[in-house]
This record gives structure tokens, C-alpha cells and sequence, in this order.
């Protein structure tokens, strides 16, 4: 076991403070990583302040781990010492399920063993997260990240960018279709690169005031004030697809009228309170509605490659450790731009 520095929530609620994590010994297939940085995702914060109830404390989040291999068990054969690793929100998962076979961890039916606020697989040792100096995890979970992107604005993809690619991938968007992203935080501007990217016509839903020429820079063609305008009236029926990445609870009907006949609307914010919905919003035009959480290793490895090749990153502010509590509140008032990512060398 090694004893390695990590901040932590020691309750919930309570601020971040330093910690101390014991790290595994290496097993066979285990990669040491030194991680240089980590991003702050919105989910740290409903974590950390125990939003999804029954949270696992004290807890170190982080799940958007960015470093560099420094040792290896002795069967690992993906890896050398040197190379430059991500890992994201699980570290583990049955292997076996139908799932898993598919290469969709994420939808594990034993359930994936998260980066963080989890236990590892003998069921009972908590998993401790990315806000610390090193991690150990299994070769068959850590990604590998493309020479050309940089460090810090990488590590946001392993949670942030695999999030928002999987549902423009799972809903096979294609170039001329409209996407509407919803929020333009970590997920959103990320979603809004990737849309563009992948030559769809993207329109930004926003409730902040100037943040409409960094959604244009991103390659959103409209911005919409949601606070100014009429948008379910002014946008009915345009849209093939809506991603919602906003983190509270929105007026959700208004959203779905904004959906031509058969279009979709992705959740992945996670508000803390349910929504309610006139089931008519629906029916009337066969619209649907699913979820959708992060992706599997396969298709995580596929969005980083896609990343390398298109050179899409993160726009990132980096912060020391000290400054992660400020940061979380930041998050909260939507002054974020666009990424919090801890410098792990601040530790
Ligand atoms: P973030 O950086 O804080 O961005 C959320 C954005 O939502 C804000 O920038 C803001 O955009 C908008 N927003 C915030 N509060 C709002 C409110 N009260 N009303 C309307 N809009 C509001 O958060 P994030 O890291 O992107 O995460 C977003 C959500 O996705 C969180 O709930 C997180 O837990 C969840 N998440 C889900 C998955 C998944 O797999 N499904 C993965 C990661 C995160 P504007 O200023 O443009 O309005
Ligand atoms: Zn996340
Ligand atoms: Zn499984």
C-alpha cells in the first residue's frame, strides 16, 4: 500500500480539505499513474454535497484523471512507463454481463465500480478519486490519449467529452441535422464542438447573459437566451435532437416543443428534484425522450482518437488544489469557463 496526498470531503457537504489515500499494491494488470490533472465535473459537486443521497465519505471526487504511467504489474501489456493515460468515471466493472461484453461498462448489470464514491470489486474497500497524486487501475480500464492534445485541456474529455459524444453517436447525427444543446457548461460546450464537428447545424439554449460569442466560437450557428425569448413558440418543431446537460431542474415541456416529429431529447443533467411532464408534449408528434450516461472504454478510446483527429479539447481554467472549494461555488452560479481542471503538481 502506498500513502499518497489527496483533498477530500470528510462529510457531506462540508468543504474539501487535505487527505491522505492508500493506493493498492500493484496487481498483475494494474497501471501506477501519476496524474498531473484533473477536472472539476458538475457530478463532484452533487457528490460531494450528497445530492444523490447514500454518498460514501470521506470521499476524494475526480473523475477526469489525466497522467502518466510511472509503474506496471507484470502481466500489463497495453502500457509503458512514460505513457500518457486518462481514466474516467469507472474503474472496474463485472467483465461478464451482457453489457460489459458489449463494451458498454457503463451499463453494467452489476453495476460499474465508480472512479469514486464506490468500493472496488472485493465489495468493501472505498475508491478514492482523481483530486490526489496517483491512482492505481486495471490496464483494461485507462485510456490513451492522442500526442497532440495537451494535457490539461484533455482531462476534461474522460467525463465531459465521452458524455456528449456517445448520445450524437447513438443517435447517428449527421451533417445538415439541427442539435440543440442545452446549458453551456463543462457538457455543453463540449457537446456544441462535437455536433459541429460532426457537421450538424447546432443551436446553444442558454440562461446566462454573454456567453453567446464563446457558443458561437464553439460552432453553435444560433444562441438562444431562454430568459429573453419565447423560444417554445419561436423554435417549435425544429430540432432532431436535444442534448440537456443542465445540472437543475428545467422547464422541460417547452424544451420538448422545440422537437420536429420523431426527434429526441437526451438527459444527462441530473437534477436533484424529478420533472414532471404533460405526456401530450409526446404524443402529439411521437417525440421521445431517453437518458444517457458517459460510454464504455471502446467508445471512449473512439472519442479521444476522434478528438486527436479533429483537435477538439477542452477550454479549460486551471486552478490550483486550494482553490477547489471556490471553484465548486463558482460552478454552482454558472461562472465557468468551461472546465475547472485541478494542477495536481499544487498538491
Ligand atoms: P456545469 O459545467 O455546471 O454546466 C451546467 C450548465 O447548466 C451551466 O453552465 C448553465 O449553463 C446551466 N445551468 C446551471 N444551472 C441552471 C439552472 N438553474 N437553470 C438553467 N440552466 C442552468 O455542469 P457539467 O459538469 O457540464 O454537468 C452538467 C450536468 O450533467 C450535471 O448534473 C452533471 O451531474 C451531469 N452529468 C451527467 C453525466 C452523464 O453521464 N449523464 C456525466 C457527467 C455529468 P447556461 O449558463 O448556459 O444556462
Ligand atoms: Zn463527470
Ligand atoms: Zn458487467
Amino acid at each position: 500500500m502506498a500513502e499518497v496526498k489527496a483533498y477530500a470531503a470528510y462529510k457531506a457537504k462540508e468543504k474539501l480539505q487535505p487527505f491522505t489515500v492508500a493506493r493498492r499494491e500493484l496487481q498483475p494488470h494494474d497501471v501506477q499513474i501519476k496524474i498531473r490533472y484533473c477536472g472539476v465535473c458538475h457530478s463532484d459537486v452533487h457528490q460531494v454535497r450528497d445530492e444523490w443521497s447514500h454518498g460514501i465519505f470521506p470521499m476524494v471526487p475526480g473523475h477526469e484523471i489525466l497522467g502518466e504511467v510511472v509503474a506496471l504489474g507484470k502481466n500489463v501489456r497495453r502500457y509503458k512507463v512514460g505513457d500518457r493515460v486518462g481514466v474516467g468515471c469507472f474503474v472496474d466493472s463485472c467483465r461478464e454481463c451482457s453489457a460489459c461484453r458489449k463494451g458498454l461498462e457503463q451499463y453494467c448489470e452489476k453495476g460499474f465500480n465508480a472512479t469514486y464514491n464506490s468500493y472496488e470489486k472485493d465489495g468493501k474497500t472505498p475508491t478514492f478519486g482523481g483530486y490526489s497524486s496517483e491512482i492505481v487501475v486495471d490496464e483494461n480500464y485507462v485510456l490513451k490519449i492522442p500526442d497532440n492534445l495537451s494535457d490539461a485541456e484533455a482531462a476534461p474529455l474522460m467525463c465531459a467529452g465521452i458524455t456528449t459524444y456517445s448520445p450524437l453517436k447513438t443517435w447517428g447525427i449527421k451533417p445538415g441535422d439541427k442539435v440543440g444543446v442545452i446549458g453551456l457548461g463543462g457538457l455543453g460546450h463540449m457537446a456544441v464542438k462535437f455536433a459541429k464537428a460532426m457537421g450538424a447545424d447546432v443551436a446553444l439554449f442558454s440562461t446566462s447573459d454573454g456567453k453567446e460569442k464563446d457558443a458561437k466560437k464553439f460552432g453553435a450557428t444560433t444562441f438562444i437566451n431562454t430568459k429573453k425569448s419565447d423560444f417554445s413558440k419561436d423554435h417549435a418543431n425544429q430540432f432532431d435532437l436535444l442534448i440537456n446537460t443542465v445540472s437543475a431542474n428545467i422547464p422541460i415541456e417547452e424544451y420538448l416543443e422545440t422537437l420536429k416529429q420523431d426527434g429526441m431529447l437526451v438527459l444527462l443533467g441530473v437534477p436533484e428534484t424529478p420533472y414532471s411532464l404533460n405526456c401530450f408534449h409526446l404524443i402529439m408528434k411521437r417525440r421521445r425522450m431517453a437518458g444517457s450516461l458517459i460510454g464504455g472504454i471502446k467508445e471512449t478510446q473512439e472519442m479521444l482518437d476522434f478528438c486527436g483527429k479533429h483537435d477538439i479539447v477542452s477550454d479549460v481554467e486551471i486552478i490550483p488544489i486550494e482553490k477547489i472549494n471556490e471553484a465548486y461555488d463558482r460552478m454552482i452560479k454558472s461562472d465557468v469557463r468551461y472546465r475547472f481542471v485541478v494542477d495536481m503538481s499544487t498538491l
